[in-house]
């Protein structure tokens, strides 16, 4: 029925098992990105992943990755909004389809920076390869 349609199949928002968000900083934002990394960390139940200050991945910047519950989008996406810094921040979901998630599925916070799709699959096999969401090594103790 959809065989030449760009408007595939709706995909259920319970496939996302959680959610990055990767905060970018070059050496002149790194003191921004510190300052950031710990309000975060004073107010949200997350992830805060190891100082990246060389590009990783499929990221052609320096950054730190937030991995967090669906639940804590509601909070903690608003929050970055208004108190990014400058920064530009890559916000994705976690599926079966990892390519998609940072090229397609995502929403930036400022400007959006290159990603390189090549370490990224296109489609996970099993439901049990995606990634899920970390044990949190934050103590809030602020409401953001
Ligand atoms: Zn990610």
């Amino acid at each position: 029925m959809s065989t030449q349609s760009s408007w595939p199949e709706p995909q259920p928002v319970a496939e996302i098992a959680g959610y990055h968000a990767h905060i970018y900083y070059d050496a002149s934002e790194r003191e921004r990105a510190a300052r950031l990394r710990a309000a975060i960390g004073e107010r949200f139940l997350l992830r805060i992943g190891s100082w990246h200050d060389r590009p990783v991945g499929p990221h052609t910047k320096g950054m730190y990755q937030l991995a967090f519950a669906v639940a804590e989008f509601p909070r903690l996406v608003p929050w970055l909004m208004l108190n990014r810094g400058g920064l530009s921040i890559l916000v994705h979901p976690n599926t079966m389809r990892p390519r998609d998630d940072h090229l397609v599925h995502a929403l930036w916070l400022g400007p959006a920076l290159p990603i390189d799709p090549a370490p990224l699959p296109v489609q996970l096999s099993s439901r049990d390869q995606v990634e899920t969401v970390p044990p949190a090594n934050t103590q809030p103790s602020r409401s953001p």
